[in-house]
C-alpha cells in the first residue's frame, strides 16, 4: 500500500555503523513521522492473533508498547543484561562477533498468553530464535514476531524458519 511504500523510503541508510563496512538501518525517521509511524504500528499487529506483545531493547520497545497499544494488549520488555531489578530468565546467544543476552523480567508473562514478538530489523535471526526460547520456557506460546525491515543477504529467516515471522519491508 502507498502509506507503508512512503514509510518504507523513511529508513535511513548509516554507512561505517556501529563499525567500518556496515550499512546500519536507522527506523527512527518512520518514526517521527506521524503517518508512517502509524501505518506501521498498524501494520505490525495485523493478522496476528496475540494476547501480549513481547518487544526487544531498545528499539521493539518503541514499536512494541505502541502495538500493545493500538490492539489493547499489554507489553513485556526483552532487555539486554544488567537493566533488569528482577529477572525471570535469560537467554545467551552468538553474534556475528561475540556473545550477546537477553532477559525476561520477573512477573511478566503469563503462562498460555500467546505472544507476538515485535522488533525493528531482522538480521542473522539470532535475537528473535533468543527471544522465541524465553517465551516459550515462560510457558506462554510463541504466535510470531514482526518486525520493520528484513536485510534478505543475512537470511535470518533460516534461524526462525519454523515460525511465522513478518515483515513489513525487505532489503
Ligand atoms: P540479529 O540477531 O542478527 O537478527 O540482529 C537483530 C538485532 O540487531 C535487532 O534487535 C536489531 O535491532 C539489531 N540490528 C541489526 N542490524 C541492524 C540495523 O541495520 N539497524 C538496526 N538494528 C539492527
Amino acid at each position: 500500500d502507498a502509506e507503508l511504500g512512503r514509510a518504507a523510503g523513511l529508513v535511513r541508510e548509516v554507512p561505517d555503523f556501529p563499525e567500518p563496512g556496515v550499512l546500519f538501518r536507522d527506523i527512527g525517521p518512520v518514526l517521527a513521522d506521524r503517518d508512517a509511524f502509524r501505518v506501521v504500528v498498524d501494520a505490525l499487529g495485523r493478522s496476528h492473533t496475540f494476547d501480549v506483545v513481547v518487544g526487544i531493547e531498545a528499539r521493539g520497545f518503541l514499536l512494541g508498547a505502541a502495538v500493545a497499544h493500538a490492539y489493547g494488549t499489554g507489553f513485556v520488555g526483552l532487555r539486554k543484561p544488567g537493566k533488569l531489578p528482577a529477572v525471570a530468565d535469560r537467554v545467551d546467544y552468538a553474534l556475528e562477533y561475540g556473545t550477546a543476552a537477553l532477559e525476561l523480567p520477573a512477573e511478566s508473562l503469563i503462562a498460555g498468553q500467546r505472544a507476538l514478538v515485535v522488533d525493528d530489523v531482522l538480521a542473522t535471526g539470532g535475537t528473535l530464535a533468543a527471544s522465541r526460547k524465553l517465551v516459550e520456557r515462560a510457558g506462554a506460546e510463541a504466535v510470531g514476531a514482526s518486525l520493520v525491515l528484513e536485510l534478505s543477504p543475512l537470511d535470518g529467516r533460516q534461524a526462525v524458519s519454523d515460525w511465522n515471522v513478518r515483515t513489513l519491508f525487505t532489503t
